[in-house]
């Protein structure tokens, strides 16, 4: 037998090490629609508790936004449950198209292709687009959807430091022999909240003729002055090669991703990314949800203006607490704490005082960077930011990091 009792002692032992290294993820079961407020049920078995979501990629309050099921609900009811299809075969509705429209104007791009996912769409496009030919160079942060991708694809792989712009410059010089350069970047970075530098990636892009890679999933809808993005954000719309992105933060939060972008690459991701070719189609349910979401953010910026003075408020409300977090405009707010343990403990007093929120560690983030990343929404309302605020402050408290640096902290936990 493979799956002998050896086998079991040698996982168990694994899990265990996970355990005893403050590594160990469990999840907390939600009772409740997504929302500003939830209602947890943690640690499992327990009875159930109302607390103040902080973590949640909900940023435009859209996840169940009664307009947004409403729409859902008619796309159930003319359009059926399921495709059971791929894209190619019989998985493309009239909506699914309209969708690739209206996605491809609002982010300002030619065409649009929508795939399964983010994650999906990442592990396809760059095989469908480059060969052994070219080469990727991707900042050194990027989501790991996207390290996966360009591992499936035969370019060469490159990389720059962290937005480091004289870095990127010297990469394209190096690389100046290959038929294509694509430079990668996420959008907004997920675990730091900070911004790419759009304006001189494209700039650089332009001077060494290389492509445009943007992953745009924590910025859709809500970054720049209308909510298109980080190219809107940076001055450069229009003027992004590839953007991928995900509907399932900001644009509703259920499922779905997309290439979006020069007429001729998202042409070539139908012909041949995998994801898109032998993956199920994106469900008429939440196409048609997607395409009123699209609709709603289109009429007006009320959402994200609203996102965007909830995240004022709050990064000024912590860093006046004295708190440790990362600088940036992004509502992904991270509150540095270094240690797994601490940041796991931490989490854990939160919930007890009505706040939910999760410790990220290795290998999430890098060893000695564990953190409490908050996230904020434009359904938190001020009210929601003062009692989180201030369980932060009691908690903070508590473990004496109040006032303290990175340097202090890491003497009193270690990393
Ligand atoms: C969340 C995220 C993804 C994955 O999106 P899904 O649609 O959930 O697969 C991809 N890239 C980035 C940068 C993300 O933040």
């Amino acid at each position: 037998m493979a799956f002998s009792d050896k086998t079991r002692a040698d996982y168990q032992n694994e899990l265990g090490a996970l355990k005893d290294a403050g590594l160990f993820k469990e999840e907390r079961f939600i009772h409740s629609p997504q929302s500003s407020e939830i209602v947890v049920e943690f640690p499992a078995g327990s009875t159930t508790k109302k607390v103040i979501n902080m973590c949640a990629n909900n940023y435009l309050g859209l996840s169940s936004h009664p307009e947004v099921v409403q729409a859902a609900h008619n796309g159930l009811e003319v359009r059926g449950y399921g495709m059971s299809s791929v894209r190619f075969i019989c998985g493309t509705q009239d909506i699914h198209r309209q969708l690739e429209q209206k996605l491809s104007e609002f982010l300002g791009a030619e065409d649009t292709l929508l795939f399964p996912s983010c994650m999906d769409a990442n592990a396809g496009v760059f095989e469908a687009v480059l060969t052994d030919k070219d080469v990727m160079i991707a900042d050194r942060l990027v989501h790991a959807s996207i390290i996966d991708g360009m591992r499936l694809c035969k370019a060469m792989q490159d990389s720059f430091k962290h937005s480091d712009m004289a870095h990127l410059e010297e990469k394209l010089q190096e690389h100046q022999d290959k038929r294509w350069r694509m430079v990668i970047t996420d959008g907004v970075f997920s675990m730091d909240g900070d911004i790419a530098k759009l304006d001189t990636i494209v700039e650089l892009a332009d001077k060494y003729d290389a492509m445009v890679f943007v992953d745009d999933s924590h910025s859709s809808g809500f970054i720049g002055k209308t909510g298109r993005g980080t190219h809107e954000h940076c001055g450069v719309f229009g003027r992004i090669d590839i953007i991928t992105t995900t509907l399932g933060k900001a644009l509703g939060g259920a499922s779905g991703g997309c290439v979006s972008g020069r007429r001729e690459l998202v042409e070539m991701c139908r012909q041949k990314a995998r994801p898109y070719l032998f993956s199920n189609s994106v469900p008429p349910v939440i196409v048609a949800g997607a395409l009123r979401v699209i609709d709603l953010i289109s009429q007006t910026t009320e959402r994200r203006d609203k996102l965007e003075w909830n995240t004022k408020y709050w990064r000024k409300m912590l860093t006046d607490i004295g708190l440790d977090i990362k600088a940036g405009d992004s509502p992904i707010v991270p509150v540095m704490l270094y240690n797994a343990k601490l940041a796991q403990d931490f989490a854990r007093d939160l919930f007890t005082e009505g706040i939910y929120a999760i410790g990220f560690f290795f290998p999430v983030v890098p060893k000695g960077q564990a953190r409490i990343r908050t996230q904020l929404s434009a359904a938190h309302n001020k009210e929601h930011l003062d009692l989180a605020g201030e369980a932060f402050r009691k908690v903070g408290a508590k473990y004496g990091i109040l006032g303290k640096g990175k340097k202090e902290i890491i003497e009193m936990f270690g990393m």
